[in-house]
């Protein structure tokens, strides 16, 4: 990068989904932007191993009301982005999304207050309705989830499941490298820059404000303004600022495994599939290309939680993979389980309560939109909005700490207090503390 170019309003520490979106907003608000990445292309982070489910069910009213503004934009993205990509656009799968009603998650009551609070569409089935719908599904219920080596593993532990609730408002990204590479250009068509294979190693600051980042191969960027969007890096990305002092809210790096497993014979589950959560067998799914399966788990506690360094943690699958298999293997018995193991093996970036954070910091022109935590891949277009108003009204001369940022979510009609999202908060007591947020 020329000595002349080495300027801008805002760098963003981060290319994948969140990341690109910040960069995206930022730009068609006037800001001459950098995103730089160590990685060789946009979205080549954890947000490639993405599910990339798209739901509007949150445990929380902000988390619900965010979910269902973004869902807008994935539905008419071409039209949200306003720019071409020789790649083409990542398409929308709205396939609906089926939550089992459990006692685990209070049968789905808060969740149904918060949707209808917001006029979410929502319609509850019975256990026949879910049949009828996936042939192959048995409703013998295995609560509560065990370890393949335990006990009573895949045996089931009396009654079934007997209703759920569909969101048809919802479904999948099938390739989220190509949206965040389809975010990417539309930040360059309104003048947003990327610079990919470089790491940065130094946040600068002077009189309590960052000036920039300093690149590995020696280069200083200039910036008076800063965003850590380095999913799984955030912390690494928090300490090199001098940032975690005042937060209440920290994140860390926890590995996950997804297995992708063939359908059952005779189940056409890519065309006539949806996304399930099943709290009943701590598994979450959607249908993947291939007619498989694709698999996340939900986190039950008897599964632990593996902490990670983000640049060495192993890859490899272990017997988290197989028992996920077994759990899936439990709703749909005619499952085959493949003696050769796919799928991914990735992190999320976690927060304390797995809320993310999209706040400010102690820092003068230093931001985060982090703690993302399994679960924001849907909601990276606002997210970019929000930071990208957040900067605008900090930088404006407000104190978001002490008097915070409302931000209107126009289609839901909602004025969102975004002190949900600080660094300050106190632990949410109402999130699911999982992956379902
Ligand atoms: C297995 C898995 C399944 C998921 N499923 C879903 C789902 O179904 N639905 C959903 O909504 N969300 C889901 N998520 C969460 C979602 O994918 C993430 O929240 C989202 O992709 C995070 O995007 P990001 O831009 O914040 O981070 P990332 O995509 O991780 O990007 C951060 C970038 O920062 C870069 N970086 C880090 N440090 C530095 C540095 N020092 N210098 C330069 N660059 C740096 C990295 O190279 C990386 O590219 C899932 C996540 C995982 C891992």
């Amino acid at each position: 990068m020329s000595e002349e170019n080495n300027s801008f309003d805002v760098v963003i520490i981060g290319a994948g989904i969140i990341g690109a979106a910040v960069g995206f907003e930022l730009s068609k608000r006037g800001y001459k932007t950098l995103n730089v990445d160590k990685n060789p292309a946009s979205g080549y982070g954890s947000t490639s191993s993405s599910c990339a489910i798209i739901r509007v069910h949150y445990s929380t009213i902000p988390g619900t009301a965010l979910a269902y503004e973004s869902y807008y934009d994935w539905k008419n993205w071409a039209g949200y982005l306003d720019a071409e990509d020789e790649r083409g656009m990542a398409a929308f799968h709205e396939t609906g999304c089926l939550v089992m009603k459990t006692k685990q998650n209070g049968y789905l009551e808060n969740i149904c207050a918060n949707v209808a609070a917001l006029d979410i569409p929502f319609e509850h089935w019975d256990a026949a309705q879910i049949v009828e719908a996936i042939p192959a599904y048995d409703m013998k219920k295995y609560w509560p989830p065990k370890r393949m080596e335990d006990e009573g593993f895949a045996e089931p532990t009396g009654g079934e499941v007997d209703g759920a609730v569909m969101f048809p408002n919802a479904g999948y990204i099938s390739d989220p490298q190509l949206a965040t590479h389809n975010l990417q250009r539309a930040a360059e068509a309104k003048g947003g820059t990327f610079l990919f294979n470089k790491s940065v190693v130094a946040i600068p600051q002077s009189n309590g404000r960052v000036s920039g980042v300093e690149l590995d191969d020696g280069t200083m960027i200039s910036a008076p303004v800063v965003v850590n969007v380095a999913g799984p890096h955030s912390a690494i990305i928090n300490e090199m600022a001098d940032a975690l002092g005042d937060m209440n809210i920290k994140t860390k790096a926890l590995r996950q495994e997804v297995v992708h497993v063939p359908a059952a014979p005779g189940m056409d589950f890519e065309d006539n599939g949806f996304v399930i959560s099943d709290s009943d067998i701590a598994c979450y799914c959607r249908p993947e290309s291939g007619n498989h399966i694709l698999v996340g788990s939900e986190d039950p506690d008897c599964d632990g939680h593996t902490f990670v360094n983000p640049d060495d943690f192993n890859r490899d699958f272990s017997d988290q993979w197989t028992t996920q298999a077994h759990r899936m293997a439990q709703r749909i018995p005619s499952l085959g389980i493949p003696s050769k193991m796919r799928g991914v093996v990735d992190l999320y970036d976690v927060s304390d309560d797995w809320i993310p954070i999209y706040d400010k910091s102690s820092v003068g022109g230093y931001y985060m939109a982090i703690g993302s935590s399994g679960n924001q891949f849907k909601n990276a277009s606002q997210a970019g909005a929000i930071m990208a108003e957040l900067i605008g009204y900090c930088e404006g001369g407000r104190d978001h700490d002490t008097d915070p940022m409302t931000f209107e979510l126009k289609r839901v009609q909602h004025n969102l207090d975004v002190s949900a999202f600080s660094r300050l908060r106190e632990i949410n007591q109402d999130s699911s503390f999982s992956v379902l947020g």
